[in-house]
């Protein structure tokens, strides 16, 4: 039968492998007027640690130009249905891959 697994609308999966992503790597964006997550990875708990020190390089070489602001990298955890300003930051995640703290 045709159509059948359209009964979930998507299904997110990490960078790296085929597993479904559990955490998305981003910080948030602004412009001045408005905010957005900007999404650097999405990563399974496997691959967490190596997207998110990727991430971080990029993120590192990034030079927004005025009035754009990037905040700090963040680890967020991924829940079906929710919008990213809804998820919620995995702080003790982040702290084990050495994130800087916000300053
Ligand atoms: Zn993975």
């Amino acid at each position: 039968m045709a159509g059948t697994e359209k009964a979930w609308r998507y299904v997110v999966r990490c960078d790296l492998c085929d597993r479904e992503a559990m955490y998305k790597v981003a910080a948030v964006w602004s412009d001045g007027l408005m905010s957005e997550l900007k999404t650097y990875a999405l990563a399974c708990a496997e691959h967490v640690a190596e997207l998110y020190e990727r991430a971080q390089r990029r993120r590192g070489t990034y030079r927004p130009s005025a009035p754009e602001q990037i905040g700090v990298l963040g680890v967020y955890v991924l829940e079906r249905g929710k919008r990213d300003r809804e998820l919620r930051r995995a702080r003790e995640l982040e702290e084990q891959l050495g994130a800087q703290p916000a300053e």
